[in-house]
């Protein structure tokens, strides 16, 4: 069958499970602890479904493993969807991100066994002890964050990284951070610079936001920032990917009120944990209200809440989802009236090259 949309196909980003053991204060899950679709799990049939071998060996390039509102590695039976990808195409980028928690020596050992040198791990872990660590990342285990990551980094070929956002209360601690990844056989330390503070959302996070970094450590735009520190002379080989990437930057229309990144690539189409389809996770958030200083919009009214149930994948197969003629009211929205999400992360005036083709992004 074809799929009717020039939809980018090559980069998904999947949500294996919406179950952490964590409770970091700034993830939708704890900021929305109502979400319908909370506390589940990926189940490796769903997922073979609707990932064919035939799609898969045909469009994908990279998925990213990050769940929008769970952590990937609580998923049963995420080593073997892992291990079905590798199967099919074994040079299919696998890019998982975690907070690394909890998980067993045994457990790691296997996941390590079925990586490959076009794999990543991020390891999300932004303090350099079980105390800092816990500021944020509130639950978490340091000493089964460590073993994961030494098992990972010794036994398998995967490129593993320590991601760390700034906060207040570790952004004068780079060099123990550093010192630690490197101990732990990293590859290199993904630092980043977060939207979530006080001073972007002025009415959320109370009077003060104890988290909240100095400003040269804040994203100065609407999305997150992101750098690379290289701590071994290890490179991925992103270039088939970064040429699809710039290819399809360099092609697109940009005449429109909206560049989409859902036509581009650097952010993946989106999976969620029930099956459901979004071009992106941003417009997956569930968020109460949203506004781009002209409209507002309610989650709950949004185009993509509303038609959820076309868009699930699961029931309906991916590709009658992708070829669904709804679509088509998303993509007459960017001529000239886009909708709030839209407008907020990919308006044109926003979207240049090295916001729409970067690689470390998800
Ligand atoms: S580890 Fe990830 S999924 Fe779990 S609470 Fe923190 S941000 Fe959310
Ligand atoms: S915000 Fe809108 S235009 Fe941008 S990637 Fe998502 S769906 Fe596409």
């Amino acid at each position: 069958m074809n799929i009717l949309y020039d939809w980018q196909l090559y980069h998904w980003a999947i949500e294996p499970s919406s179950k952490c053991t964590l409770k970091c204060p700034r993830c939708p899950r704890t900021e929305y602890p109502d979400i319908p679709w909370l506390n589940k799990e990926l189940k490796y049939k769903d997922f073979v479904r609707a990932f064919t071998p035939s799609f898969i060996k045909k469009h994908v390039k990279r998925f990213t493993m990050c769940g929008d509102v769970g952590d990937p590695i609580y998923c049963k039976d995420y080593i073997d969807i892992v291990h079905y990808i590798k199967t099919v195409k074994p040079d299919c980028h696998v890019f998982t991100i975690t907070n690394g928690s909890y998980k067993s020596t045994d457990w790691w050992k296997h996941f390590a066994y079925i990586s490959n040198q076009f794999d990543t791990i991020n390891f999300s872990v932004d303090g350099f002890n079980q105390v800092t660590n816990n500021k944020y990342r509130v639950n978490s285990d340091f000493d089964s964050i460590m073993n994961g990551m030494n098992i990972m980094g010794q036994e398998s070929a995967a490129f593993v990284y320590w991601a760390a956002i700034f906060f207040r209360f570790n952004q004068d601690d780079q060099k123990s951070i550093r010192y630690l990844a490197k101990e732990h056989n990293c590859d290199g330390i993904q630092w980043t610079k977060s939207t979530k503070f006080k001073s972007k959302y002025t009415y959320q996070y109370g009077h003060i936001d104890m988290l909240e970094p100095r400003p040269e450590f804040v994203s100065s735009s609407d999305r997150y920032e992101r750098h690379m520190e290289l701590l071994t002379n290890r490179m991925i080989d992103n270039i088939d990917y970064m040429y699809t990437n710039t290819t399809k930057f360099d092609t697109i229309n940009k005449d429109g009120l909206i560049t989409p990144l859902c036509m581009i690539g650097n952010r993946g189409m989106f999976l969620n944990v029930e099956g459901v389809v979004h071009p992106c996770g941003w417009v997956s958030y569930p968020y109460d209200v949203m506004s781009d200083g002209v409209k507002k919009i309610k989650y709950k009214d949004s185009f993509f809440n509303v038609n959820r149930h076309h868009f699930n994948a699961f029931n309906n197969g991916l590709e009658l989802v992708l070829s669904n003629p709804l679509w088509q009211k998303l993509f007459d929205s960017w001529k000239s009236d886009p909708f709030v999400e839209c407008n907020l992360k990919c308006n044109s005036k926003l979207v240049d090259y090295d916001y729409a083709v970067g690689y470390e992004t998800n």
